[in-house]
């Protein structure tokens, strides 16, 4: 037994016991003498013998718990006022529980991993400690300092769902992340690069706060927009463009030849329709006001329970949006089409006599199913003689806005037959068309780089009439330099958004514990 690989510098063993999980090793210390810590003196007088219990690495797969017979010294320095010490052990820390090596490796555990999580783990590698311990463990890890990178990325990342923000800075040059921030203010970001001198190139998004931090803070650094918010932001404004037509899209779509003339509607229909409308129109109004009193888009959803992007629709339409018509589900009368058709050729054109005729073929819908049909046929008949009749093309099935925006925005090459066809059919529209040919040229600038188209987009984005592209092309007026700088060096802050969601997997393995001094330690330590 004692010719076991187990070595603890200082100590010789005398006896080894174990149980299923426990390995107990008893050992005493072997140095003749100690050093006083206090006068430096050797002492070669022991004062007393006592008992330490600490836990060391795992042999074999048990637990390794330590008795350590150590001892106390008395100071022979006559002029030292300490009178007895206890051993100093290099392979033992003062009142720790565990030994340095054991030590070690929980530090680096905890670092990666502590609380729960951390805890469970140490488990069943048989060097159990408490998540509690973890946590100490890792705050008092000591955080290294990284240099001041050249190129800077800054984006911001969410605490606690939301609520608040972080930011994290990261070198673009070697991706290793450089720093935590508390919080996203330009006051913060401004100090902590009057702090790290050398920074030449900072890419950001386009938030404010991060204009303004990046400039006082490092006034001689050249800012760059970071690439993929900029396509971001030129989809959110498509979008919003996207919404505030989608009805006369939709009304397009559901009669390909006849864009004005909507189908009239039962009076029953009408009313419930009406009654609707009023309701939502009413909230409309409310919503708007509660928002231009300074109302936030959240507190406003909250405020009339309903979603923030039903808000957000709500205060950027420049007029009440009217809700797009809802898609034709099936229907009972489905099945009757064919013998409502054959019978309505044949002349007879009376409901009562339609209904009573369906309802003897088990039809099982109502009367007023079968009188919207007629009125249907009625309307058809007489728009057909009005103008020439035309075979009415199968209209499709508009995408909501959202979707619509990202065929305007993605490769022609990358879409599919389908949504080459929805994208054909939008751009009968004479203001999908422009919106589309612009968008696609500053994608192009983008992938290709080339800022030297960029003076003429703007101008011509500027001009467009479609107010959303102009509140857009104002917007990166103010920021020309920090946008050539996007289109003609390689930076971007794809690194960043990697290592934020690196960032949000330490998060949750906290499970929220440890607060914002150990999340920073974490991530920097992690990499
Ligand atoms: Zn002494």
């Amino acid at each position: 037994m004692h010719t076991l690989p187990f070595l603890l510098s200082g100590f010789e063993i005398q006896q080894i016991s174990s149980d299923e999980t426990i390995l107990k090793i008893t050992a005493f210390a072997t140095s003749p003498t100690a050093v006083c810590p206090s006068c430096q003196q050797i002492s070669y007088r022991v004062h007393s013998y006592y008992t330490r219990s600490p836990q060391d690495l795992p042999i074999s797969g048990c637990i390794a718990q330590l008795a350590l017979q150590v001892r106390r010294f008395r100071c022979q320095n006559q002029q030292c006022q300490r009178q007895t010490f206890a051993e100093r052990l290099s392979a033992l820390p003062v009142s720790a529980r565990q030994t340095a090596r054991l030590g070690t490796i929980l530090d680096a555990i905890a670092v990666v991993l502590s609380g729960q999580a951390g805890s469970r783990l140490t488990d069943q590698l048989a060097m159990p400690v408490s998540a509690d311990t973890l946590l100490r463990r890792a705050k008092k890890a000591a955080t290294p300092s990284r240099p001041t990178p050249r190129v800077l990325g800054v984006d911001d990342f969410a605490f606690r769902r939301g609520r608040t923000y972080g930011t994290l800075l990261l070198d673009l040059e070697s991706h290793q992340p450089v720093d935590l921030l508390e919080d996203r203010r330009a006051e913060t970001l401004a100090e902590w690069l009057r702090h790290h001198p050398g920074v030449e190139i900072i890419s950001r998004d386009r938030s404010t706060e991060y204009l303004r931090g990046a400039t006082e803070g490092a006034p001689q650094a050249q800012q760059i927009i970071d690439r993929w918010h900029v396509l971001k932001n030129l989809r959110e404004a498509v979008e919003r463009f996207l919404n505030r037509i989608h009805s006369q899209l939709k009304a397009l779509a559901d009669n390909p030849e006849k864009p004005v003339l909507r189908q009239k509607r039962t009076s029953t229909e009408k009313m419930l329709a009406d009654g609707s409308r009023l309701r939502r129109h009413a909230l409309y109004e409310q919503v708007v006001e509660h928002y231009k009193q300074g109302g936030s888009i959240l507190g406003t959803a909250k405020q009339f329970k309903i979603s923030r992007q039903t808000v957000r629709k709500f205060v950027q339409a420049p007029t009440f949006p009217e809700r797009a018509r809802a898609t034709r589900t099936t229907s009972a009368l489905d099945p009757y089409r064919t013998y409502l058709q054959q019978r309505w050729q044949q002349g007879c054109h009376t409901v009562s006599q339609l209904w009573q005729e369906a309802q003897t073929r088990e039809f099982s819908g109502s009367r007023m199913m079968i009188y919207r049909w007629v009125q249907l046929q009625e309307e058809a008949a007489s728009a057909a003689t009005s103008q020439s009749s035309t075979q009415a093309k199968p209209s499709p099935n508009l995408p909501a806005p959202r979707h619509l925006a990202w065929l305007l925005i993605r490769d022609l090459e990358r879409l599919d037959e389908e949504e080459r066809q929805t994208l054909t059919f939008i751009r009968h529209d004479p203001s999908i068309t422009l919106a589309y040919e612009l968008v696609q040229q500053f994608v192009t600038m983008m992938k290709e780089r080339s800022a030297q188209q960029l003076d003429t987009w703007l101008l011509t984005c500027l001009t467009s009439g479609i107010s959303e592209l102009e509140n857009f092309a104002q917007g990166l007026q103010k920021e020309t330099s920090a946008l050539q700088a996007a289109l003609t060096l390689p930076y971007s802050n794809g690194p960043v958004e990697g290592k934020i969601n690196k960032l949000k997997y330490i998060k949750r393995s906290m499970y929220g514990r440890g607060g914002f001094s150990l999340l920073r330690q974490r991530v920097l330590k992690a990499t």
